[in-house]
């Protein structure tokens, strides 16, 4: 099974993937972790992304096309996939399309996750992970069983992201609206597109991917 989770920044991709990842033995593709992956390894391609990534702003359309068609060559992912940040742009849905008929691919789901924007600064200004597994936290609205230690993996590092600021969020929520949202229309006129409402708890949207998925 092959699907996309598509919302703005702070919409919960991340946490229900790693939900879905368990539950349907499929793998998350974040390109945000990809390229961040690639900014801590100080890569060429690493210095490139960087200051774009810190503005808030979208890196090329060729990079992450390329980095995704890679990746889904990787043998990991032959039971499926969830597009977690990709794509992002209609050139990149295109693409993506392109990409999966020369590999004799196809979508299964397009789930869009509705949150208000208001919501998304609070989630994104409050979100950390463990700097051991990746695990994903929040100040108040996940936080771990035994404060300051992760559930996971009982480490006890925190970090947050350089693009997780007041400030750098505005500019990703307009580029979010201007640039990612018209690939909504992309999708509904496929008539692949469905929405879970993202504004519900963590849980709860868990159970509402599960219904979706398990339809
Ligand atoms: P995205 O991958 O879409 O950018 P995340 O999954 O990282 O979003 O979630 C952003 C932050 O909001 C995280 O700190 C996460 O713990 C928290 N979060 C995720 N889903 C919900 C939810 N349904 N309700 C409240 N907080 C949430
Ligand atoms: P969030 O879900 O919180 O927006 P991501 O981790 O998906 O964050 O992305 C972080 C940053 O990485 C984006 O603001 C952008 O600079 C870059 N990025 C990630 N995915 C893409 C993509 N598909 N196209 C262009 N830039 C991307
Ligand atoms: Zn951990």
């Amino acid at each position: 099974m092959n699907i996309i989770l598509l919302g703005p920044p702070g919409a919960g991709k991340g946490t229900q993937a790693k939900f879905l990842e368990d539950r349907f033995r499929i793998i998350q593709l974040s390109t945000g972790d990809m390229l961040r992956a690639a900014v801590a390894s100080g890569s060429a391609l690493g210095q490139q992304a960087k200051a774009i990534m810190n503005a808030g702003k979208l890196v090329s359309d060729s990079l992450v096309i390329q980095m995704i068609s890679e990746r889904i060559d990787q043998p990991d992912c032959q039971n499926g996939f969830i597009l977690d940040g990709f794509p992002r742009t209609v050139p990149q849905a295109e693409a993506l399309d392109r990409m999966l008929a020369d590999k004799g691919l196809r979508l299964d789901h397009v789930i869009e996750m509705k949150v208000d924007d208001e919501a998304l600064v609070d989630r994104i200004t409050g979100r950390y992970s463990c700097a051991k597994c990746g695990a994903g936290y929040h100040d108040l609205f996940q936080i771990p069983k035994v404060a300051g230690c992760c559930d996971s993996c009982g480490g006890t590092a925190f970090k947050r992201r350089a693009d997780d600021n007041a400030e750098t969020v505005k500019t990703r929520l307009a580029q979010y609206h201007a640039q990612t949202a018209p690939i909504l229309p992309y999708y509904q006129d496929r008539g692949i597109l469905k929405a879970v409402d993202g504004m519900a708890a963590i849980d709860d949207v868990t159970r509402q991917l599960e219904a979706l998925l398990a339809a």
